[in-house]
């Protein structure tokens, strides 16, 4: 999600500034939106990320409990770095929740940098479920970053902040995208499950010898197939709604970019209840 962040969010220059090094991974990134208060609500965000005109820089930091980070996937081990959400300060005004790029740990040692307090939310609930990721949490103390770390494709800059006319809800498209190729990672791992299991059943015999001849292949129990077949169908389906969420996504993009929104509420419908259908059925 780092990087569709910044390719979603960010400009031509921090395209070239930051994706090589993401693509080499030589640095890690994460997407630091969701906190503690404040999950379905990104408006109630309270990270705040204040520009100081003195220096040139935001001062990013976390004013209350709720404001930690929480949730953040790479983030309690493996991140170097973060698309954080914040709400920008500039002045006494507050501008809404904007994309600011922060390094947490150091290339060198990976030890977190002055200020940042990271570290792992510990075991998730469920058989498995998702342990394997290192969801994190994250707090910042009055933070400093060079002001050309704000993603800034949205605004335009000459000292005050200026939402630029480049449609803002291009930003939800990394949402959209992220969902689509979890469906179709869902696809993939149902498939290569239901290979395994289809194979087996096939070399695998048991009961039914008559004669002395072999015993009955697994796969031709009924009970077997109506456990298998529809997965077996199911990982097909997935496979072409998959491919056709990719097709919807560059759909959805093309579209944003000449100011059409006519289809984004679909392509969101249409991602999130696809993700959460397929990554169950698969589970
Ligand atoms: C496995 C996992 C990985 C994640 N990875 C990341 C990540 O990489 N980066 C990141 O920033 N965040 C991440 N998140 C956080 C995720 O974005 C939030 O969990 C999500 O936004 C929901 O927020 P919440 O959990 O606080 O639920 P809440 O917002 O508290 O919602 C709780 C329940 O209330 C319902 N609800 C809330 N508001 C409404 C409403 N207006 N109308 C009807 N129902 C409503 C919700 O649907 C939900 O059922 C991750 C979460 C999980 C579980």
């Amino acid at each position: 999600m780092f990087i569709p962040a910044i390719k979603g969010q960010g400009t031509e220059e921090q395209h070239e500034k930051w994706l090589p090094m993401a693509y080499k991974m030589q640095i890690i990134g994460c997407y630091a939106q969701t906190e503690l208060g404040h999950g379905s609500n990104v408006q109630g965000l309270e990270t705040t990320a204040t520009f100081d005109p003195q220096t040139d820089e935001f001062v990013i930091h976390s004013p209350t409990l709720t404001s930690s980070k929480w949730w953040p996937g790479g983030l309690g081990k493996v991140s170097t770095h973060a698309v954080v959400y914040a709400r920008l300060i500039t002045g006494a005004q507050d501008h809404g929740v904007h994309g600011f790029i922060v390094q947490l740990r150091s290339l060198d040692d990976h030890s977190p940098l002055p200020g940042i307090t990271v570290g792992d939310i510990g075991m998730k609930f469920g058989s498995g479920a998702y342990n394997s990721m290192d969801n994190g949490l994250l707090r910042f103390d009055h933070v400093r970053i060079p002001r050309n770390q704000m993603l800034m494709r949205f605004v335009t800059r000459e000292g005050k902040f200026v939402q630029s006319d480049v449609p803002r809800q291009l930003v939800y498209g990394t949402m959209v995208y992220v969902r689509q190729t979890i469906v179709s990672d869902a696809s993939c791992a149902l498939a290569r499950a239901v290979c395994i299991a289809t194979r087996y059943s096939a070399v695998r015999r048991q009961f039914g010898s008559q004669n002395g001849g072999p015993e009955t292949q697994v796969i031709d129990y009924k009970t077997q197939q109506s456990r298998l077949f529809p997965l077996l169908a199911s990982a097909y389906a997935f496979r072409f709604v998959g491919e056709w969420l990719k097709w919807l996504y560059a759909d959805v993009t093309q579209r944003l970019q000449a100011n059409d929104f006519s289809t984004l509420p679909e392509a969101h419908a249409c991602t999130a209840g696809l993700k959460s259908m397929t990554t169950s059925v698969t589970a």
